[in-house]
């Protein structure tokens, strides 16, 4: 049976829909609506039919496509069931007990709070694929807006829980920025300084830097690494609780 496709699709200025379609059942999910044009035409370019959009969080640059695809399609959008009041066109609230399948397979719903206290992210064991929205970002990570930095922290320790060799797919493109900031707290980190050369690459291409892997970031996403003792050295924070070194790597790259 072939693999179910994945396509990113650019949406208003940095963000991206990802397109999962399977051949064998027909159905094509989106994850998080931003626009509904741009999700349209590379839809449509395909020959594929909207089945489900599958919500991260409530913020519009991730659901303002939502009701222009369900008008157009008839399909089911789904959402975390604690932001449904702020989710008015979702069919359908979950949350980590929900049982959700795509193409005959389990997909899991991870609560991920702290961008927004409701947050999910959208897991696939079978194609080996998270969708992280906007708490697992390449190099980075979400700003804190409704949790508080232990929240955002958990968060980020369950996403790093899964296998090493899942892909990462996020809802933004900060890539490059993140991997400024990432370089200014750990410029000795030679995997760090060589995936820069690669994003640069790409992005001078014109290329999406996604996805990721849980492994490469844990490997180069300082806040995954509030173990590290150079990061640790370089706040003068040596011998503090990995959430406290968390919690000054976000603070300091809201100010970079
Ligand atoms: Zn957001
Ligand atoms: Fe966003």
């Amino acid at each position: 049976m072939p693999t179910p496709s994945i396509v990113l699709v650019p949406c208003l200025s940095d963000n991206y829909c990802a397109l999962l379609h399977s051949a064998a059942s027909g159905e094509t999910l989106a994850i998080d609506a931003p626009q509904a044009e741009p999700i349209k035409a590379a839809l449509s370019a395909r020959g594929w039919r909207l089945s489900d959009i599958l919500i991260t969080h409530h913020h519009n640059d991730h659901t303002g496509g939502c009701q222009a695809l369900k008008d157009f399609y008839g399909c089911r959008v789904t959402g975390p069931d604690s932001e449904a009041e702020r989710l008015p066109g979702t069919t359908r609230s979950v949350n980590q007990s929900s049982q959700l399948t795509f193409d005959g397979h389990e997909v899991r719903v991870l609560e991920t709070p702290g961008h927004t206290l409701g947050h999910v992210s959208y897991y696939f064991p079978h194609l080996g694929a998270v969708f992280t929205g906007d708490t697992l970002f390449a190099l980075g990570c979400g700003r804190i807006f409704e949790g508080d930095a232990a929240t955002m922290f958990a968060s980020l320790q369950t996403l790093a829980a899964l296998p090493d060799d899942t892909k990462v797919y996020c809802g933004h493109e900060y890539t490059l920025s993140n991997a400024r900031f990432a370089l200014s707290v750990e410029p000795e980190n030679r995997a760090l300084a060589d995936r820069v050369k690669d994003i640069e690459a790409q992005r001078a291409a014109g290329q999406p830097t996604l996805p990721t892997t849980i492994g490469l970031e844990k490997a180069t996403n300082p806040f995954l690494r509030t173990e590290s003792a150079a990061i640790r050295a370089r706040l003068g924070l040596p011998f503090a609780p990995p959430v406290q070194v968390f919690a000054r790597l976000r603070e300091l790259k809201n100010k970079a």
